[in-house]
């Protein structure tokens, strides 16, 4: 558990996603969850080290299986919150979909699938519409749309230790998955999280970063679509040319993912972007 700012730690996950964890006097709010049972009980106890409370709140961010599969790792009294439509996705996350999402997952450690095939996903107990704010033992937290990604993505600011939580809104240091998104939301959300003027984020992969996080990741965006507005998609995603997947290719590392998994989720970013999937 890395300390970010007053009262707010990241624990950079993997196999999974980063969870945002704000520590507050009424427990500890978590923003999307571990998948396994040993990185929680890893948050837990880091929280009890640090002479703060265990984990009472979830946030859901978005539901893309690496972000709830731990839903129910954390004991039956945990609150879980979540948008509407997040809560109607997870509503349909049943186990037949759990195991092939985790069985996509060939790169990690065979034991880790085996337990998160396994996993129960829980359903928000708290829906909201747009946005929430939660005062929990006078720390104000603010969750609100970050559409792009998904088009039910929400971030999470803390404005007393100006930190924000993306989830998959931003990736640092690590190639977006942007497969179900929609590019011109997403930049407009990317202007969002730049207006809020956080001095510390915690993105959905990869470091806790600044704001350059967020130049970057638009820069790729742009590229990426100044590939597919070249692109004749009436040829077939062969005409992308290998150069141009390959200048994607090298703005982040691959972290031991086989370059042909990325290069595919390239090739289908540059398919989606300036093509709408959502309004
Ligand atoms: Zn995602």
């Amino acid at each position: 558990m890395e300390p970010v700012n007053d009262n707010v730690y990241a624990e950079l996950i993997s196999p999974g996603c980063n969870v945002g964890i704000i520590a507050t006097g009424k427990g500890a709010l978590i923003v999307d969850t571990p998948l396994i049972s040993r990185q929680a009980k890893a948050i837990n106890g880091a929280l009890i080290d640090a002479d703060r409370q265990p984990v009472r709140f979830i946030v859901i961010t978005h539901p893309h299986g690496d972000h709830i599969l731990g839903t129910d790792l954390f004991g039956k009294d945990v609150i879980i919150a979540g948008n509407r439509l997040t809560y109607e996705k997870m509503g349909k996350r049943d186990p037949a979909w759990v195991r092939d999402w985790a069985n996509t997952w060939t790169w990690e450690n065979p034991g880790d699938i085996e337990e998160m095939v396994a996993a129960h996903v829980s359903q928000p107990d708290l829906v909201f519409e747009a946005e929430l704010t939660l005062h929990l033992g006078g720390i104000e937290i603010i969750v609100f749309p970050l559409p792009g990604h998904l088009a039910e993505s929400v971030g999470v600011f803390v404005p007393e230790a100006s930190v924000l939580i993306t989830g998959d809104a931003l990736f640092c240091d690590h190639h977006p998955f942007m497969g179900e998104g929609n590019f011109d939301v997403w930049l407009r959300s990317m202007d969002k999280m730049r207006n809020l003027k956080p001095e510390r984020i915690i993105p959905g992969h990869g470091p806790v970063c600044g704001l350059e996080a967020i130049d970057k990741q638009q820069r790729y965006m742009q590229k990426m679509i100044e590939v597919r507005n070249k692109w004749n998609p009436a040829e077939g995603v062969g005409a992308i040319t290998s150069k141009a997947v390959d200048e994607l290719l090298a703005y982040y590392p691959l972290y031991g993912r086989p370059e042909k998994t990325m290069q595919a989720r390239i090739i289908e970013s540059i398919r989606v972007a300036g093509d709408p999937q959502f309004v």
